[in-house]
């Protein structure tokens, strides 16, 4: 399957770089990175709570892309959908529109790979909502729902052998598997 990759804020080579090969090598995808940065319009940001509405903008995506395949924005800015004090990611699977918000999986990251780590499980994890799966009661597997950024380290960029099952039943092969 072909994802493109659609910078909200423009971000280093190596979170792109992080992000493309998990999701090459767990998905067999074909990553496209728009070189250039897509910021969000400003009337999505919430001056009160100083985060962006991650709805509208996965809507205002959704409207943007005429892509043929997965989009998943990146972008290092806070936000939150009603109801939730903050989203990690967010992921429409009706229009095959996700993404990641990196801001706050660098709280209290020791290393540079820690950060990474973490922004390719929420990738893979929300590309994996796009599939199909919903969120997964095994703790180590990518698919559990992270509230805070140790539940993200907790978990591994893998499938638990019933996401697996899932993803298999939709025609679709992952090489990132639980042992
Ligand atoms: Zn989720
Ligand atoms: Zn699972």
């Amino acid at each position: 399957m072909r994802i493109l990759v659609v910078q909200l804020t423009r971000l280093g080579d190596q979170e792109l770089e992080a992000v493309s090969r998990t999701l090459g090598e767990c998905l067999g995808s074909e990553v496209v990175v728009l070189p250039e940065p897509h910021p969000p319009p400003m009337v999505f940001y919430d001056w009160g709570r100083m985060q962006y509405r991650s709805d509208r903008i996965l809507e205002w995506l959704t409207r943007l892309s005429h892509f043929e395949g997965l989009v998943l924005a990146l972008g290092d800015i806070d936000t939150y959908v009603p109801g939730l004090n903050f989203v990690f990611g967010q992921a429409d699977p009706s229009s095959g529109v996700a993404a990641v918000y990196v801001k706050r999986l660098k709280t209290g990251a020791r290393s540079v790979d820690t950060y990474l780590e973490r922004l390719a499980k929420e990738a893979l994890h929300e590309i994996g909502h796009l599939l199909g799966l919903g969120h997964c009661k095994n703790k180590s597997c990518v698919m559990s729902f992270s509230n805070h950024v140790g539940e993200v380290d907790a978990k591994n960029p893998l499938f638990c052998d019933r996401c697996v099952a899932h993803l298999e039943a939709s025609g679709v092969k992952t090489r990132c598997v639980l042992p």
